[in-house]
Formats: C-alpha cells, structure tokens, sequence
C-alpha cells in the first residue's frame, strides 16, 4: 500500500490550508456568533476553484479526483476553523452539483454545472422532510404529472443552503416512486420557510423549504423517474459518508494543533501544563484519534477512487469520526481550562461544530445498522 500524496497534492493541500488561513479563519468566530453567510468569503474561496472541485473541466470543474476532493475540504477545514463553511462548500458542490454530474442530461449538465463550478451559483440537496429523517423513504413530498411536466408539492427540512440556493435538487414521491428534480429557487411556489437557528455550524444557512404548488417541466428530472432513492439519494449519502467527512478530519486537526499551542503557552505550577502528564497523554490521545479518522476516512474514499465496493468501510469512517470528533473537541475544551468554556478561543465552537458529525448525512446508528447488517449477512 503506499500512502504518499504526490508533489501535487501536497501543493494543493498547502496552498487550500494557506487559502483558508487568510480567508475563512478570519471572522469566523463572528460569523459563528451571529449566525451569518457571508458571501465575499464564498466567492474569494470559489474563485480558487474548489466549488466545482470533481467535475470534468469542460463543464468549468477542476476535474479533481476523489483523493483530491478530501485533501482540499480537509485543508479548508484545518485552515479555516469553520465548520460552518465546510457545511455549506460540502453542501454545495457534493451534494448539490455532484448529482447533476453523474445523472444530468447534457443539456442539464450544460445548464448548471458552469456556473455551479465557478460560485456564481449555489447548489443545494432537499431529500429530508420533518417526519423523514433516516427513513429517507418516507419522504411525503408528492410530484404529480401536469401535461408533459410536474407539480410538487410538500415541505423540506434543515435544508443546507435553502436561503442562499439558487439551484436545488429535491426528492419528491412520484407515482412511480421517489424522483429528483433540479428546482431552480425562483420557480414561483418554491420558497424558503423558517430559518434554523443552530448549535453548531453556525455561518452556514440551513432551512425549511417550502413547495406549494411548483410547476417544473419534464426537464427538471434528474435521472430516471422512480428511481432517484436508490441511484442518487443513496450516491448522495456515500459521497458525504466519504469525500464531505474529510472536512471533519480537518477540524480535527486545527483542534489539536489549538490545544498543542495553548498547552505550551500556558503555565501553572511554574511550568507549562503541556509537561504535565495527564495533559500530555490526553494530546497523544487526540492525536491517536486524529490518525485512526484519517486512515478510515481515506481508506473508503480510495477505494471509492479506485471503483472498489466501499460501503462498509464508509459507515465505519463516518460513525468512528461522528464519535471521536466530539471526543478530541471534548479535550481541547478541557485542556483550555476556563478560556476553553469562553467563546474568546475556538475550543467551545469546534465542539459544538463537531457535533453534526454524528447527526448529518446519516447518523451515527444508521451507520451501525448498515455495518451490522453487512457483517451479519
Ligand atoms: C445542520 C444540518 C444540515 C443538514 N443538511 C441537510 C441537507 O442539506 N439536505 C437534506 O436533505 N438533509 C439535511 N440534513 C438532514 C440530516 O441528514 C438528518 O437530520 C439526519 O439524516 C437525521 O434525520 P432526523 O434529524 O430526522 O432524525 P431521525 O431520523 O428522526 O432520528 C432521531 C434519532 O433516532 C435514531 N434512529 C432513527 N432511525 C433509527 C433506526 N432504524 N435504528 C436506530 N436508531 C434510529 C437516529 O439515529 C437519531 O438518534 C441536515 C441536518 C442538519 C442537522
């Protein structure tokens, strides 16, 4: 097996950190505190390419792999300390763009990916509804013919970018079965319903979304009628499972290196806390789960890469990050003292950030049943 990243990820993994360093990280913790997008962030970090970071470069993509689509969330996270951002970026291109990519006609692929990839537009993904969570099949949402188009009609919850979307893909019952439909948000009858004010996650825009009535034509469908639940939904859920947890793993490390920082600056007892044992073994710790997720993580999105069965390997990266992300923010808090429980360092806000781990894309008990399931078959 040969883990190196070549010259040119390793570049590319510097130059996303340094990016996210002079750009994200500041104001992040204002923009946590009042809950705010701000778009002059969005466009600096799109301009760099990362907002169509798969797709082929004659849609506008950067035509990145796999591989190279964790090392740039991974980077951004680690140098922007914002979960929020990588909540919305992950939002946008994975698994608002990525679907259109794999099952858009040509013409749809013409239509939205250019401007998609260069953040001129914002995509977003509405599959889960108040009473359909993880039975993702239950989703009540109806799509009836109307002529040669459709009518949907429902309401769509914790919708990531609902207020900021232009284009978003929504999952709706047709009499044949769930399809996805590509909604462009100013279609009358589409709009957005209570804004959620969150724990964590904070700078990205997350809302109900609303359908009365909305009229699309036979060109809105994405993909085959019936069948968006298992060919795309699902596809949804295994690119966050892999390629949208690197950005977590990256959280996890300015975590650490925060906590590194502060143990070596801060003195008690005539020296700093870091040499005392139990505040170094709980680094070693942290460092210990930072690995171990970024092994899973990178293991199931490389076999994702190389066209190899991954969904085994996917549900154990996401429930071990969902688990020691809370874990390593957990101690960084802890190693803080005082100041870690104050909103004046970033401690309080990777731990409440971190959460969402275990909960979006599939949470972490969905993911036991599916290992259980794949081990007891
Ligand atoms: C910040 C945020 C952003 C999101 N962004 C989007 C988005 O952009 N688009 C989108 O479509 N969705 C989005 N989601 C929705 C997210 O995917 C769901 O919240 C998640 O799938 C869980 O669904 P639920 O919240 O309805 O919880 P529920 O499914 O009601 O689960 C509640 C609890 O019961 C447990 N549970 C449920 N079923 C089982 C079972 N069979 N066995 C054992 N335990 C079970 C769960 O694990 C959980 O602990 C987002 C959510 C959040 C919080």
């Amino acid at each position: 097996m040969d883990f190196t990243l070549t010259p040119e990820q390793t570049a590319l993994y510097d130059s996303m950190r340094r990016l996210a360093r002079e750009v994200i990280q500041p104001g992040a913790a204002e923009r946590d505190r009042d809950g705010r997008w701000d778009p002059d962030v969005w466009k600096q970090t799109a301009a760099a390419g990362v907002a169509g970071m798969p797709i082929p470069e004659e849609y506008g993509g950067s035509g990145g792999s796999i591989i190279d689509c964790c090392l740039v969330n991974e980077a951004l996270a680690e140098g922007g300390h914002d979960g929020g951002f990588g909540l919305s970026l992950g939002a946008h291109w994975v698994i608002g763009t990525v679907p259109i990519w794999l099952h858009g006609t040509e013409e749809q692929k013409r239509r939205w990916l250019p401007g998609l990839c260069d953040g001129s537009l914002i995509g977003s993904w509405a599959s889960t509804e108040p009473e359909a969570g993880s039975d993702a099949a239950g989703i009540r949402s109806t799509a009836r013919r109307d002529g040669d188009g459709w009518v949907l009609d429902g309401t769509k919850m914790f919708i990531t970018n609902g207020p900021i979307a232009d284009v978003c893909t929504v999952l709706a019952k047709a009499p044949e079965g769930p399809t996805a439909f590509i909604v462009p948000t100013s279609t009358p009858g589409f709009s957005v319903g209570r804004e959620l004010d969150k724990m964590g996650c904070r700078s990205s825009p997350t809302a109900e979304v609303v359908l009365e009535g909305v009229r699309v034509g036979p060109e809105a469908v994405l993909g085959t009628v019936g069948e968006a639940l298992w060919r795309v939904a699902f596809e949804c859920f295994d690119w966050e499972r892999t390629v949208m947890l690197a950005s977590s793993v990256g959280g996890m490390r300015a975590g650490l290196d925060d906590a590194i920082r502060y143990a070596k600056e801060r003195q008690q007892f005539g020296k700093p806390i870091a040499h005392f044992q139990a505040v170094a073994h709980k680094l070693a710790d942290m460092e210990i789960n930072y690995q171990v997720c970024r092994n899973a993580v990178y293991k199931a999105a490389w076999l994702k890469q190389e066209g190899h069965e991954h969904m085994l390997e996917a549900s154990v990266a996401k429930a071990l990050v969902g688990r020691l992300a809370v874990e390593n923010a957990l101690e960084c808090v802890q190693i803080h003292g005082g100041y870690g429980y104050l909103k004046d360092f970033p401690a309080e806000r990777g731990l409440r950030d971190a959460k969402l781990v275990g909960i979006g894309g599939g949470t972490t008990e969905i993911q036991k049943m599916i290992i259980s399931r794949t081990i007891l078959a």
